[in-house]
């Protein structure tokens, strides 16, 4: 799942290109009855409402709270995009074909959306699962391509936008500014007996971490994913604020991480994912200095976590 390196990199392509264009028309194949009455683009209903509204609308700017993206128009609404497990956007040119889809005579056609010039826009299999779009006034389009369609598409009404129930819970940006040590701690310790792991990626306590990123910072940082932050050490938790800042500002550096299905909007892939030192790395050699570990992977919370057993104490 795109984590704060990689929305942040989305966001800040999309603000590239995207200002003082307006959006000529949207359109989408969602369609779940899991959805139905749901304030999603999903939903038939409110797609119809959501287009409406969008039609004719100059944008803004575009930017980034936690895992959202947020694209903000005139008339003071914001498209908010969710990328969830394999969403991302896109843009580029593209042109919409009718294909036939398999099951003989009955067979339903449907529309596809294609990039219209070779590159990863349109040679890459991860960019070609597009079920949203947004039409230019340039003649260019964003593509939401999301193979799983886990995605959340949904309008808001920008001045709401931090009531929203989408944003309203999400604890405070670890890469702002004010966002000290002492905000660190308070923030773990209001999960003082959780597991360290499940408590970094707590969306309410702290926004934009995710699986892989928490691996890493543990692994950096010395400390094991099963730790009670209670029990974690004010030294520790240094280490562990300052792994935190400088692993998301080199997965901003380094344009993402696209080990899984992430891709910038112009399709390429970024490359945090050659900089890994524990996720996706079971049973290889432990990379810390002097260490002989090997990594290990356990699942905690649900999530797989990557760790070394020797120099990852377990704090409990
Ligand atoms: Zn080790």
């Amino acid at each position: 799942m795109p984590e704060l390196p990689e929305v942040h990199t989305t966001a800040t392509g999309l603000q590239g290109v995207l200002p003082g264009l307006y959006i000529k028309d949207v359109w989408t194949d969602y369609d779940s009855a899991f959805h139905k009455g749901k304030n999603n683009i999903k939903d038939k209903t409110f797609f119809k409402t959501f287009r409406k509204k969008c039609v004719g609308k100059k944008i803004l700017s575009a930017n980034r709270r936690g895992k959202n993206v947020l694209i903000h128009l005139s008339g003071e609404l914001t498209i908010l995009v969710h990328m969830k497990m394999t969403g991302h956007l896109l843009y580029g040119v593209y042109k919409k074909t009718t294909v036939k889809k398999a099951g003989g005579k009955s067979a339903k056609s449907a529309e596809v959306w294609l990039a219209k010039h070779a590159g990863p826009l349109r040679d890459d299999p991860f960019n070609a699962r597009v079920h949203f779009m947004i039409i230019l006034s340039n003649g260019k389009h964003v593509a939401l391509s999301d193979t799983r369609k886990f995605a959340k598409v949904t309008l808001l009404e920008t001045k709401k936008l931090t009531e929203s129930h989408d944003l309203r819970e999400l604890g405070p940006e670890p890469t702002d500014k004010n966002f000290t040590l002492s905000v660190f701690k308070n923030r773990l310790l209001k999960k003082p007996n959780g597991r360290i792991k499940t408590v970094l990626m707590d969306q309410s306590l702290i926004a934009g971490i995710g699986n892989i990123y928490s691996d890493e910072i543990l692994w950096k940082s010395d400390v094991h994913p099963e730790s009670k932050p209670s029990q974690i050490s004010d030294t520790l938790l240094k280490k562990m604020y300052t792994a935190t800042r400088s692993l998301l500002a080199k997965g901003i550096d380094f344009g993402g991480d696209s080990m899984s299905d992430y891709r910038n909007v112009n399709g390429e892939k970024g490359r945090f994912q050659l900089k890994h030192k524990v996720y996706q790395r079971k049973d290889e050699k432990c990379l810390k200095r002097n260490c002989r570990g090997i990594i290990s992977r356990k699942v905690i919370g649900g999530r797989s976590a990557h760790f070394c057993n020797t120099h990852q104490k377990l704090l409990q």
